[in-house]
């Protein structure tokens, strides 16, 4: 076949994302430690947190350096946290599922970037409280810049235009209106709660930034999967919220990282948020 030349085969591909994201995974990492300092991911070089030796090339290759070193920093032996090779591994293995769930296209392209500013947010929540406005303001401006290239997916925006227009808009005005609803209300539900919990409770129960975060996760979901997201983040934080207070007793003035949870359902929904929606809206005839 003349156009088997220019063919790579799947699993060459598959490998190449799994690498990819291997790499981009190692970026996330500084990423996590850096931001939440304020301080710039682009230089200088990573140094050993203990020793402040500069981490040398050959021995930043993703997991594998992990494996060699056995863990350790190659000069001062310092254990290095396992949280790095985790992310970078983490990161590979979702943007190979995005790659196996939407092959060779620009919406595999926008999931795998909507992975990676996950990843970042699920871990400075997680370690630090912190969801960094750069992340969020940046990962809305992809999210708002990417749905001009995609097909409307979510359906609000259409069933809006169809109830105020004689003719139908262009599809990017129509996917650009649905990452445009999802934000807003996906921002708006947080805003909402976090607002009633200080009127109520007299004190912050939700920072801004899962405002911001949310912000951001429905430009890309649009307006269902942003709610189901919200819900599936909630039920997250009170599942696995509720057995790390009582194993570590750290009672209810303990406080969640609510950003980490929301930002684990955003990665489920990306995955099962389609079947998910069409199966509740089935069940209750909404169309
Ligand atoms: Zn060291």
């Amino acid at each position: 076949m003349w156009h088997s030349r220019n063919m790579l085969p799947t699993g060459a591909i598959a490998g190449f994302v799994f690498v990819f994201g291997l790499i981009i995974g190692s970026f996330l990492n500084v990423c996590i430690s850096r931001l939440p300092e304020g301080k710039s991911v682009v230089a200088p070089r990573s140094r050993c947190p203990k020793c402040g030796a500069p981490i040398k090339p050959w021995d930043n290759i993703p997991v594998l350096s992990y494996v060699f070193l056995l863990g350790k920093c190659r000069a001062c032996r310092t254990s290095i946290s396992p949280i790095y090779p985790t992310v970078e591994l983490v990161t590979g293995l979702l943007f190979l599922a995005c790659y196996a769930a939407f092959g060779n296209s620009v919406v595999t392209a926008k999931w795998i970037a909507f992975c990676a500013i996950l990843i970042v947010l699920v871990f400075t929540d997680w370690r630090e409280r912190v969801l960094p406005d750069k992340v969020n303001f940046a990962g809305l401006a992809i999210g708002l810049l990417l749905s001009f290239f995609l097909h409307p997916e979510d359906g609000a925006a259409l069933w809006l235009a169809n109830h105020i227009f004689e003719f139908p808009p262009p599809t990017p005005v129509i996917s650009f209106a649905d990452a445009l609803i999802g934000a807003i209300v996906g921002g708006g539900i947080l805003w909402v709660i976090g607002e009633g919990y200080f009127r109520i409770r007299g004190r912050e129960g939700m920072g801004l930034g899962d405002v911001k975060m949310m912000l951001m996760a429905g430009s890309f979901l649009g307006l269902r999967r942003t709610i189901l997201t919200i819900l599936l983040g909630a039920v997250l934080g009170m599942i696995l919220g509720g057995i790390f207070m009582l194993a570590s007793r750290k009672g209810s003035d303990y406080e969640l990282p609510f950003g980490t949870f929301l930002g684990a359902a955003a990665v489920l929904v990306i995955f099962f948020g389609t079947p998910i929606v069409a199966w509740y809206q089935a069940l209750f005839q909404i169309r």
